[in-house]
């Protein structure tokens, strides 16, 4: 008999399968898994430290499953996926989205994915995200900032009635380091809020908007009601004009801590953005406490990482001496003792050289100088000027200290920051 036809004996051969890929999900090694139909065949990618690999591809040439045609197969396995999520099976001409929560006891971890299916042109297009983090950060150098960004963020979290603006560009970490943030404030005092789309995490205690456009539930109609419900803390994105109006109101008339998220490229730059959107440069001088640039970068895989001496014509050109070894408070040595790392590749990294990312911080503190200047519409250079001069480290500085650290390589640091 053809397995094809033999659904009981293609959820037997699929199931590993579908384990196999949720458990990288859980170990942390895969945040993204992606089933991409294509003519004749479904691949399987993953993204793993912000890059997307091939994980399998079932095929007609590379049956992939013993015994299931290709077919077979990829409908056997988003058949299971959407049985895990509850979705309707026979349901594949229009999209469907929603979770699966998969506990691994061995790994001591629950893992909440969301699930987006989308009918393509040879079939249904599965895209799985890891909802995270479910482990509690103890502190924000646990995200790899550096002292400098880690004190500031740890003053302004603390505060209310303001603004703590989070940029960067997609993937870079402003989820990740938004969540740390509201964890840390996760208490049975503070009344938190977040609308945003998808729903990027899940833990207890904060009270997450999954928002609608389909029925015309907005972040913004979302905002407007937690105007209304006395929020201690709220997580929003500034994209555009009436999200930026709601947020400064809540900073200034509900006593609100609001984590922002913007896309912009360096912490200067958000004045300019927030002024085009029509916040008055009163409010951004008088309710940003702080606005954060960053960067994600891969981490150096610690099992084969190559140590080496940079030329001294590089460290110069780096411009690596004393007094900037001193400025990003690393322990003191001579420049030209230095030694760097870079990849090299081995099994536990899966040859690539790196395993992990670490976030590079641009920390800008507004002081009543930089107030000064963002009421004056000074410009984005004139701004990022004054705060190095009041102890910034600028993305560049920040990330040329974690290859300094060995923690990455100067290659990555390059390409990223
Ligand atoms: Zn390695």
């Amino acid at each position: 008999m053809d397995a094809e036809d033999n659904g009981r004996e293609a959820n037997v051969t699929i199931e590993p399968l579908i384990d196999g890929i949720f458990e990288q999900v859980a170990r942390g090694r895969f945040s993204e898994v992606h089933f991409d139909p294509f003519e004749g065949g479904l691949r399987i990618r993953y993204r793993r430290d912000g890059e997307l690999a091939d994980y399998m591809t079932l095929s007609e040439n590379d049956a992939g499953v013993p015994n299931l045609s290709f077919k077979a197969a990829a409908a056997s396995m988003i058949g299971r996926l959407k049985e895990l999520a509850g979705l309707d099976p026979e349901v594949a001409r229009i999209p469907q989205d929603g979770f699966i929560t998969r506990s691994f006891p061995q790994l001591d971890k629950t893992l909440h994915l969301r699930i987006s299916i989308s009918p393509t042109q040879w079939g249904e297009k599965v895209y799985l995200r890891a909802l995270g983090p479910d482990i509690a950060i103890v502190g924000f150098e646990r995200l790899g900032l550096d002292p400098i960004a880690s004190r500031r963020l740890n003053e302004a979290y603390q505060k209310k009635g303001g603004v703590i603006i989070i940029s960067g560009p997609t993937g870079s970490g402003k989820t990740t380091t938004s969540n740390a943030i509201l964890q840390l404030l996760n208490n049975s005092e503070r009344n938190i809020l977040a609308a945003e789309w998808p729903v990027e995490f899940a833990f207890s205690g904060i009270n997450h908007v999954d928002c609608k456009f389909d029925i015309g539930y907005s972040d913004e109609v979302a905002m407007r009601e937690f105007l209304k419900q006395k929020p201690d803390v709220i997580k929003a994105k500034l994209e555009n004009r009436e999200m930026s109006e709601l947020v400064f109101l809540a900073a200034a008339r509900k006593n609100s801590l609001v984590i922002g998220n913007i896309h912009v490229n360096s912490a200067a730059a958000v004045f300019a953005r927030l002024a085009n959107l029509g916040v008055p440069s009163f409010d951004t001088a008088n309710y940003i406490f702080l606005s954060q640039a960053q960067r994600l970068v891969r981490k150096l895989c610690d099992k084969c990482k190559e140590e080496y001496s940079p030329s001294p014509a590089l460290v110069r050109y780096l411009k690596i001496d004393e007094q900037f070894i001193g400025r990003v408070e690393l322990p003191q040595v001579a420049p030209s003792e230095l030694t760097l790392f870079r990849p090299k590749g081995c099994d536990t990294c899966g040859g690539t050289g790196y395993y992990g990312r670490a976030l590079v911080c641009e920390s800008l503190k507004v002081t009543p100088t930089i107030g000064e200047l963002i009421l004056h519409r000074a410009t984005e250079a004139a701004i990022t000027k004054a705060a190095i001069e009041e102890g910034m480290l600028t993305l560049r500085d920040a990330g040329l200290r974690q290859v300094i650290l060995g923690n990455t390589s100067l290659e990555e640091m390059m390409i990223r920051v």
